[in-house]
């Protein structure tokens, strides 16, 4: 799978685990659905494509200031979660 396919999948996943946990939302509520198409799009414009690293250590990050700070907020809740929930697709991620 493209890595950059990859990474929208967990993003998708950890925003699931986030807004259920933290908002209550079954689904995605609408202000995590914002974030999640914000970063979906910025990350179809990622100028290192298929050559990029995984987000947190890039030099350019795709998102702005803002999003960056949720997007971290969130990935620091639901990566401990996903880990556990989806043990497999978090080590092909950080292996690749
Ligand atoms: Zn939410």
């Amino acid at each position: 799978m493209p890595k950059i396919d990859q990474e929208k999948r967990i993003l998708a996943v950890m925003l699931k685990i986030y807004c259920r946990k933290k908002h209550r939302s079954h689904d995605l509520c609408a202000e995590c659905q914002t974030l999640l198409s914000y970063a979906l799009n910025r990350l179809d414009h990622c100028r290192y494509g298929e050559n990029k690293g995984f987000c947190n250590h890039c030099p350019s990050p795709c998102y702005n200031k803002e999003n960056q700070l949720k997007i971290r907020k969130i990935m620091a809740f639901s990566g401990p979660r996903l880990i556990f929930h989806h043990p497999i697709m978090v080590i092909r991620h950080l292996l690749s």
